[in-house]
């Protein structure tokens, strides 16, 4: 099977298809954030087109999958979701209403989708409050943090009332190609890449991506979680993937070299552990420790994931018993155990 080499290969614009290896088709949506686009792909599926991820649900998304659909020479079959980040799933549910095709996503991160876009449902705040309060944050931005539930629904269309289970390890066929489905978790709790050894490809979401590293976050939800654990133990479902396999990210350029890049991004957390390590040898703040994790400004949206994916470090830590936790006056302080 040729593929195409993909450092010579530029990305589709808006609208467009990329050939990126037989039967694979990438194309790529605009999103409003400081990451300005999510990367898509089309398997070609018995009698049409398998898609994998949809983009955020906004008219020009929506106006883009109609472009997409008038160049592709049969129609989408199914749609296939690594994860429930708006930006995977925003379009899922308005594809399968509009074509009547079935929708194939892990359990949890469907219902944990259906349970975002439901909204607290008259549930208080407070828990929400204490989360960014124990992090030292000043009233002010506790209450910007805290004061708008309406972000999944505005970016995400209805989710439809049925799902195709995606498990880890499943094998799916695909026009008569094996697709594995490889769990990820720490990004987000149920994640599946799907990977197909026979013509060594991984369409890897956001589990891998290059040159940036995915958020790996404690949130409010589940403040005291320990993503971090799940997800460099669950890059080891990665290990039997062929050196040569063409990665497919959800953001930035395809690549080859997976295993290379499972190091990088281990050495890169484990880099930010060591640094928490020595800092809290004098008792810090999650406010405090941010610095050390990131070197650039924090808006309100860079913030939301920073305080997660700090909590997720420090959570890291005391699991394993390298740190300890102490609250003055309703917030956290986190300190070396020597
Ligand atoms: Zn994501």
């Amino acid at each position: 099977m040729s593929q195409l080499i993909p450092s010579h290969v530029s990305p589709p614009a808006p609208g467009q298809l990329q050939l990126i290896a037989e039967d694979l088709y990438w194309l790529r949506m605009p999103l409003p954030f400081a990451l300005d686009h999510i990367n898509l792909y089309l398997i070609r599926d018995t009698g049409g087109w398998a898609i994998v991820d949809t983009g955020i649900c906004s008219r020009t998304t929506k106006a883009l999958w109609s472009q997409i659909q008038d160049q592709l020479d049969g129609p989408i079959t199914r749609i296939f979701v690594t994860h429930m980040h708006p930006d995977h799933v925003g379009c899922a549910g308005f594809l399968t209403e509009s074509l009547r095709v079935p929708m194939y996503m892990s359990q949890t991160e469907y219902f944990a989708s259906r349970a975002l876009f439901a909204g607290a449902q008259g549930a208080g705040n407070w828990q929400d409050v204490q989360y960014y309060q124990r992090a030292g944050l000043d009233a002010d931005t506790v209450t910007k943090l805290t004061s708008d539930y309406g972000g999944f629904k505005q970016i995400v269309s209805s989710l439809p009332l049925s799902f195709q289970r995606l498990r880890a390890g499943q094998v799916l066929q695909i026009n008569g190609t094996s697709w594995e489905c490889i769990l990820g978790e720490g990004h987000s709790p149920e994640h599946i890449s799907l990977y197909c050894d026979e013509r060594l490809v991984l369409i890897a979401g956001d589990q891998i991506l290059p040159e940036i590293t995915p958020n790996i976050g404690s949130y409010s939800t589940q403040p005291d979680s320990n993503p971090l654990a799940g997800y460099l133990t669950s890059l080891d479902n990665f290990a039997h993937c062929h050196p040569a396999t063409l990665v497919l990210p959800s953001h930035r350029q395809p690549f080859v070299g997976i295993h290379t890049r499972i190091q990088e991004l281990k050495a890169h957390h484990h880099a930010h552990l060591d640094t928490l390590r020595k800092v809290c040898q004098t008792p810090q703040t999650i406010v405090e420790i941010l610095p050390h994790l990131f070197a650039r400004e924090l808006n309100e949206h860079g913030m939301f994931f920073a305080i997660a994916e700090a909590y997720a470090h420090v959570n890291y830590l005391l699991a394993l018993g390298a740190l300890t936790r102490h609250e003055e006056r309703g917030v956290y302080f986190f300190s070396t155990l020597n």
